[in-house]
């Protein structure tokens, strides 16, 4: 938590400030002295400038400004989602606003609140993460639920393969399961615990093989986008730039006149709102990605670090420079600077991209947009959706009108009009015990959680089922475990 304190000193949290200033360059001594335990430069003008730098980049006096006129809206205060808008709108407009001491905020300042909202963001999932890595709290149920999705993944290729001729492996059907996910946050845990997973899965000496001749069933993941990163197994040769798969590629290695040793099968999962691993070059503007040090789940390593030395550890991100230029400004405390795989620019933490569905959205990065468009593609095909975690709020006007438009195609004698788009709801509502409650229970009980009812909005009262035990209790068995039975009820509305 001294890295996190330092930090906020640094940044000029108000309750430090003499007399509340918002002034960038009105430095105490303590913030010095903070500033003096994460820099290597000595002297009170060099910590200042660095201080004034970090200031400019995240401004916090500014976003704990715009947090102070968010409406309270829940008994845990205001929702990020209403101060993402409050951000964007005036961003979009280019017009600032007077905060609740009628100090009057510029546009200007609003970038910098916005940069701050974004480092506090990724600040909060790396201490929780790190908690949770050394503690290993939490991870057996990610790392169990991986597993048993490839397994899952691996069952269904098999029986696909053996109904169908040998060009069969190319066809969507082969090559892509029928789970996708899609991760409204920027949280990558979920995917590192499948990457993780199937790594072990197609190193196993009893992977399957499917076809004639007999080829390996290995399973890799679509992230809707080519994300280049470096490699996390540092004692390849060859290359040090690594890629996911793709549908692509796995499309054309699948071809039996190809003569890979291997058929393959991919599962989307889904950024639409960018992601803690990623950075949107400065320069050229393309997308970097990095997954850490080390192919284990509670790799220490696996997030980008803040930047403050605080934040990291001796030997932790042993890979993290690769070049002579990180390496000095390793050095000097600038542990968050990271070469763009394609030109070399140095990125930043204030370069992850990061946003939220808001109603003032500006044209996001390309790489976002087309990973959305990916997103409406998945949706459109999907005949089965479950919210964990997100409660489709009824002020979020696009993703309303996104699954509205798809359940009203249905029942419009479009395309696929025979099949109902479904919904589970997986929540937190002790009420509800921990077991799947199908539409006539949920009519019966009465007055229905929120999440519920704005679902039932959405897709029909009839097409709506809710697990009020959260996660991960929703793909546990009784015994606290992670079982084929308990996924299978989770991922299909009919087998309660
Ligand atoms: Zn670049």
């Amino acid at each position: 938590m001294i890295a996190f304190c330092d930090l906020l000193k640094i940044l000029g949290d108000r309750e430090e400030a003499r007399d509340g200033s918002l002034s960038v360059s009105d430095i105490l001594d303590q913030q010095l002295t903070a500033m003096g335990r994460n820099w290597e430069e000595v002297g009170r003008e060099a910590l200042r400038q660095r201080i004034v730098q970090l200031r400019s980049l995240y401004d916090w006096p500014a976003l704990v400004a715009a947090i102070n006129i968010c409406p309270e809206r829940t008994s845990r205060g205001f929702e990020l989602v209403d101060l993402f808008n409050l951000l964007d709108m005036h961003l979009q407009s280019g017009h600032g606003f007077p905060d609740r001491e009628k100090t009057f905020l510029p546009p200007q300042r609003l970038i910098g609140a916005r940069g701050a909202l974004g480092l506090l963001i990724q600040t909060m999932f790396y201490i929780d993460w790190h908690a949770k890595a050394r503690k290993k709290r939490d991870l057996r149920h990610h790392e169990e639920l991986a597993i048993a999705l490839g397994r899952r993944m691996q069952n269904e290729g098999r029986r696909i393969a053996s109904q169908g001729g040998p060009d069969d492996f190319e066809l969507d059907d082969f090559i892509l399961g029928d789970v996708d996910f899609v991760s409204l946050n920027w949280d990558p845990i979920g995917l590192w615990a499948q990457f993780v997973a199937n790594r072990s899965l197609n190193g196993a000496s009893n992977i399957p093989h499917v076809g004639t001749p007999a080829h390996r069933l290995a399973l890799y993941h679509e992230l809707g986008y080519f994300i280049a990163g470096p490699r996390v197994d540092k004692a390849h040769k060859g290359s040090k730039v690594w890629q996911p798969m793709n549908v692509s590629s796995a499309r054309q290695l699948n071809d039996c006149n190809h003569g890979a040793n291997l058929r393959i099968r991919v599962t989307n999962y889904l950024f639409p709102h960018g992601c803690l691993w990623w950075r949107e070059c400065p320069n050229c503007g393309k997308l970097s990605s990095y997954i850490g040090d080390v192919w284990e789940i509670d790799s220490t390593s696996l997030l980008p670090p803040p930047p403050l030395r605080a934040f990291v550890d001796v030997g932790q991100f042993k890979s993290w420079c690769t070049g002579e230029e990180e390496r000095s400004k390793w050095q000097l405390g600038e542990v968050d600077a990271r070469a763009c795989v394609h030109c070399k620019t140095l990125t930043y933490a204030h370069h992850t991209p990061m946003v939220m569905q808001t109603n003032f959205k500006t044209a996001p990065p390309p790489f976002l947009d087309e990973i959305q468009r990916e997103m409406r593609v998945v949706v459109q095909q999907a005949d089965h959706i479950v919210l964990a975690g997100y409660s489709l709020p009824s002020d979020d006007v696009t993703y309303r009108a996104f699954f509205s438009a798809r359940t009203r195609r249905n029942s419009s004698g479009l395309k696929d009009s025979n099949r109902e788009v479904r919904c589970s709801v997986v929540d937190l509502d002790d009420r509800y015990g921990d077991g799947w409650i199908y539409p006539a229970e949920i009519q019966a009980k009465g007055k229905s959680p929120e999440t519920v009812k704005n679902a039932q909005d959405a897709f029909g009262r009839e097409n709506v089922r809710f697990f009020g035990g959260g996660v991960p209790g929703v793909f546990l068995d009784g015994n606290a475990r992670v079982s084929a039975s308990a996924v299978e009820r989770f991922l299909l509305w009919d087998r309660a």
